[in-house]
């Protein structure tokens, strides 16, 4: 039988099954009270690499996190055994139903910010947020890949909910991003992202993403920051004025389907929402939620597919670019290459070429 987390387990951790009934202040103070995460705090600081503005926080307590992904672990650790699908997780603040199982939203138990009281006695705190984990579906196996679209754009709608309450936020401890967004009246930044594989960071095979509020503007946003200040431009309206025609994968109506010109690694994909003036999750209406849906699982599914035929163990990342300059969109980094020395000084050699795997992509996305 499947394994999931079943519904008398997900009443018991049910403490909201909508958030945006939740007060902001009252989502800190969830955090704040919750014991089993302060046993597992950061340690509340950054600091800026002062040659390229790289932040970095400091989290001496997520290295006591559980793996089941690591693989000498597996062939000791019993196969049937998941801890969401054992209900050994913290309590769920949003529940939606799925044409099969729920989608759910948590507080992850090792955050990587925490919302420090402002009168914390620590003098070395200088960065704080919220982190937040959404378990795709509660059927341990159900992910964007295999499920229908319509229930894949369930789960985009609640990410897009919690984008909105954590940056449409009334709290002093996030600063006001006033400068480049004057209409949403945001604060703070807003992360969302996807780990898959123990290779590039996914602890648990139990499919989520993770969404992190941080005081700290993470080094990418300020490139697009950047960007669309140098150029007077967004990036996703440059990136489809320029993209080359071959290296586009799939029109999905809303959001295209992209092989960046500038591919790192092979198969690396950009879905690029067309309305550049969206710049978050919450923006979008259902149409562009739609195509949204069709395109991360279309391009999921295909990383999947490809990646064996490789001979490489499936793993990738996924982050979502919203906030400033950015307009938005959503970037795939299948591992697909190594990471070496000369990649980190800036000098990427990648071992394919972007229209091989447009094409590919294409054929095994429109077959
Ligand atoms: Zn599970």
């Amino acid at each position: 039988m499947a394994m999931e987390l079943k519904k008398d387990r997900i009443q018991k951790l049910l403490y909201s099954e909508n958030l945006e009934q939740i007060d902001f202040n009252d989502l800190s103070n969830l955090i704040r009270q919750n014991n089993d995460i302060s046993n597992y705090l950061p340690d509340g600081d950054f600091q800026i690499d002062p040659r390229d503005g790289l932040k970095i926080i400091f989290n001496t307590a997520r290295s006591k996190r559980p793996h089941d992904t690591k693989k000498h672990e597996s062939k000791t650790s019993d196969l049937n055994s998941c801890i969401i699908c054992d209900g050994n997780t913290t309590s769920i603040i949003d529940l939606a139903q799925l044409s099969e199982g729920q989608t759910f939203i948590n507080q992850n138990l090792f955050p990587i910010l925490f919302p420090f009281e402002k009168n914390a006695t620590s003098d070395k705190l200088n960065c704080h947020g919220m982190h937040f984990l959404q378990w795709t579906s509660s059927i341990h196996g159900n992910d964007w890949n295999n499920m229908p679209v319509n229930d894949c754009v369930i789960v985009l709608k609640r990410l897009a909910a919690l984008e909105k309450k954590l940056l449409c936020n009334n709290s002093d401890f996030y600063s006001s991003n006033q400068d480049w967004d004057n209409e949403e009246n945001t604060k703070g930044f807003v992360s969302i992202i996807k780990n898959y594989g123990r290779l590039v960071g996914g602890s648990l095979q139990h499919a989520h993403q993770q969404i992190m509020l941080s005081s700290v503007m993470p080094l990418k946003y300020k490139h697009n920051l950047d960007f669309e200040k140098n150029n007077n431009l967004k990036y996703s309206k440059y990136i489809l004025l320029e993209n080359p025609e071959d290296l586009t994968v799939k029109d999905y109506g809303e959001a295209v389907l992209i092989v960046p010109y500038f591919m790192r690694r092979p198969y690396d994909m950009q879905l690029v929402l067309k309305n550049s003036e969206k710049r978050y999750l919450f923006q979008l209406n259902e149409n562009e939620l739609l195509s949204c849906a069709y395109g991360i699982s279309e391009a999921i599914r295909a990383i999947l597919e490809i990646m064996p035929k490789l001979g490489r163990e499936p793993a990738y990342n996924i982050n979502i670019h919203n906030g400033p300059g950015a307009g938005l969109y959503i970037e795939f980094l299948p591992y697909t290459q190594e990471i070496g020395g000369y990649e980190h000084i800036g000098l990427y050699l990648c071992q394919g070429r972007p229209e091989n795997s447009a094409e590919i992509l294409r054929n095994l996305i429109n077959a």
